[in-house]
């Protein structure tokens, strides 16, 4: 009988000489982090090994300087660490510094490093996973927090002829709005039916719209349409209620799958130097372009 069970990778031989980088956060079981860093691993044929390191709040400090201390060589960062994480690298890449968050650690010889590839992780996957070409666009993304701010940097990095940002919170939402200057401006929802594209960067596309309407949706579906690509930066599950409302209106849509595989692969880029597997790393998750 064969104790493993049938979702967990055959395990490989690891050494003394075998090159540690982690995925640091809390809760952090449920990563699917270290699934994808090992898929592209094996694929690359690195002697690497990707792990989860539980981190409670506060403790990031801690973490960076023990696993600097260890030879990590690099770590992947989630809630609720990436704005500390921030302060604690000896210097970020000008995209995290914009941001004031990291999500990718990088323990150089010199200095440790911290960037953020969040953002150009939706870019790369919408371009792969949706032919997607960011340039010239006009983009709407829902939401004023983390994930939201680096959508709206990278689409504005990515050449995007405007940037509209709607947000529950006002005060987010001008914050936002400023990471994409001079193309980024404060909206309202209306304001998607003029758009190529449309980001939920909120969890509120899971709940449906309630008693109240659809106005609990982070766009009503009546303002999107054909021609249009949907995103929910959602992954689980990989098609949430709002999803199936812009899908029922002709829309593009795609889940947030495609942002985590390709994030996961810039920053395997980061740590290694080799070009990221990102088929494999896509069956990693049992998705595909297609899905996400
Ligand atoms: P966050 O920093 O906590 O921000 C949450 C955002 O959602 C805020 O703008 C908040 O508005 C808004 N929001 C929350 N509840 C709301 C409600 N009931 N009505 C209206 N707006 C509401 O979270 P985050 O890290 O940015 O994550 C946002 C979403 O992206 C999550 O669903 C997360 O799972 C997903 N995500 C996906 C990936 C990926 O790789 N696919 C990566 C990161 C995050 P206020 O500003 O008004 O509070």
């Amino acid at each position: 009988m064969n104790p493993t069970p049938p979702d967990l990778p055959t395990p490989r031989r690891l050494s003394a000489a075998t090159t540690v980088v982690g995925v640091i956060g809390d809760p952090i079981a449920h990563s699917l982090s270290p699934r994808l860093h090992n898929a592209a691993f094996a694929a690359l044929g690195l002697d690497w090994v990707s792990v989860g390191f539980p981190v409670a709040e506060g403790r990031a400090g801690d973490a960076l300087a023990g696993a600097r201390a260890l030879g990590v060589r690099g770590l992947s960062v989630t809630m609720p660490h990436k704005e500390a994480v921030a302060g604690l690298v000896d210097r970020c890449t000008p995209r995290a510094e914009r941001l004031g968050a990291v999500n990718c650690v990088v323990f150089g010889e010199e200095a440790t490093v911290g960037d953020n590839t969040d953002g150009p992780g939706l870019v790369a996957a919408l371009r792969r996973g949706a032919g997607f070409e960011t340039a010239g666009r006009r983009c709407l993304v829902v939401g004023g927090g983390g994930a939201a701010r680096s959508v709206v940097a990278a689409l504005a990095d990515g050449g995007a002829a405007e940037v509209v940002i709607v947000n529950r919170t006002p005060e987010r939402a001008t914050a936002a709005a400023a990471l994409a200057a001079p193309v980024g401006r404060v909206g309202v929802p209306a304001d998607a039916s003029q758009c190529d594209l449309v980001v939920n960067a909120t969890p509120i596309g899971m709940a449906g719209p309630d008693r109240d309407g659809p106005t609990t949706w982070p766009i009503d579906p009546m303002l999107l349409e054909g021609g249009q690509v949907v995103v929910d930066l959602v992954y689980h599950p990989l098609v949430t209620p709002w999803m199936e409302a812009a899908g029922r209106r002709g829309a593009r849509v795609v889940n947030g799958l495609g942002m985590l595989v390709h994030q996961a692969a810039l920053q395997l880029a980061a740590w290694t130097g080799l070009e990221p597997p990102v088929e494999v790393m896509w069956k990693a998750v049992d998705g595909g372009p297609s899905s996400g």
